[in-house]
């Protein structure tokens, strides 16, 4: 049976989004270092929340998110009407994209970009443009010489993702001098917090009415699973958000375990040391065995090989060992693989693995 039903322009150019593999054949619990999610899991208190609001799932969850947001307003010494939490930074990404982009409009994101980027503007029927990039570094330059006045919004993940590599404040605040009035400047901080002394580009939400700033509990938080995100811009830019959004996005369970989260700060404290620890000790191992890495600002390293071949080999050597990372051809990279940085024993297990692969070929 053939239908005459068509979905809007653009919607059937999108290739479905391929996660970070969970599962190898035959093995029952592999080292999943594929999705940079928290080798530590999550904070015992978000545990504890989220078993506490179970007790209460036939009730309607709050639509005003009202106490998380005074949570992440205190953490973030941010003012709390100016936040809006989604289901996962995605919601927010895509939300932003259908407000504010639409057919005939362009959307523009740097080259190795997170490859939703696309799909969020094709979702809306704008049309996707991409800056190139020169040594797996986001360039200001190229990304403001793309700017059109068609260009109504433009994504960049600072630190970006898979790359690891960072723009410092100054250089993002030069990008935000450089964008139209026109144009909604989105900065992704998935990764911020692991990129010391970075706020996220949250001071420059504050000095001007069309930067945004979005923030997940996926990473840091090791709350992946539960779908929270959250986003700081203008009033005026929260305002739409908070009239499409859907009024019941967060479900109970997601907003207790967030706020217990994001209030458990000893838990960060401890996930970022141990972070910033296993990444030198990945980086450095994985140098020491002629595998190159850049220096890496969030919680995964890409681990560049010589060509296509070579990585497709060292990931089935890996995969043989029980690990599993991300191959990230589709972000334009077939020669790397994104590890995830996990704990002490996981980087050895990992560093081992290459180590035997390197020896093997
Ligand atoms: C993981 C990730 C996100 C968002 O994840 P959510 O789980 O939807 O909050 C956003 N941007 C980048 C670059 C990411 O890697």
């Amino acid at each position: 049976m053939t239908t005459t039903i068509r979905p809007q322009p653009g919607i059937l150019e999108i290739a479905l989004y391929q996660g970070g593999a969970s599962h190898i054949e035959g093995q029952a619990d592999p080292l999943k270092l594929s999705s940079n999610e928290n080798p530590l899991g999550c904070s015992p208190k978000a545990v504890e929340a989220v078993t506490a609001a179970a007790l209460k799932m036939h009730r309607y969850p709050s639509t005003d998110h009202d106490t998380l947001r005074q949570a992440i307003a205190a953490v973030h010494a941010l003012p709390k009407d100016q936040i809006v939490c989604g289901v996962g930074s995605d919601e927010i990404l895509t939300l932003l994209a259908m407000a504010f982009a639409g057919p005939g409009d362009e959307v523009l994101y740097p080259e190795h970009g997170f490859s939703m980027y696309r799909i969020f503007a094709l979702s809306a029927g704008a049309t996707p443009v991409v800056a190139p990039e020169a040594t797996r570094k986001v360039s200001v330059d190229a990304l403001i010489d793309r700017i059109s006045p068609a260009t109504r919004l433009i994504y960049m993940a600072n630190p970006a993702n898979p790359t690891g590599t960072a723009l410092d404040l100054a250089e993002v605040a030069r990008l935000a001098d450089a964008v139209p009035e026109t144009c909604l400047l989105v900065l992704d901080g998935a990764y911020a917090e692991f990129f010391d002394g970075y706020d996220g580009g949250a001071s420059l939400v504050a000095s001007r009415p069309n930067v945004v700033m979005t923030r997940t509990f996926s990473k840091l938080y090791g709350l992946g699973g539960l779908r929270v995100g959250w986003a700081y811009a203008a009033q005026d830019v929260i305002d739409v958000l908070n009239r499409i959004r859907g009024p019941f996005n967060l479900s109970e369970l997601a907003l207790a375990g967030a706020e217990a989260a994001v209030r458990d700060r000893a838990f960060v404290e401890t996930c970022l040391t141990l972070n910033a620890e296993q990444r030198a000790r990945l980086t450095g191992g994985l140098r020491q065995l002629g595998i190159a890495c850049d220096d890496s600002h969030a919680n995964f390293v890409l681990a560049r090989f010589t060509d296509e071949n070579e990585a497709l080999a060292a990931d089935k050597h890996l995969k043989a060992a029980g690990i599993l990372v991300r191959l990230v051809k589709g972000y334009g990279f077939p020669e790397a693989l994104r590890i995830t940085v996990g704990e002490g024993e996981d980087v050895t297990r990992v560093l081992d693995a290459f180590a035997s692969f390197k020896g093997s070929t």
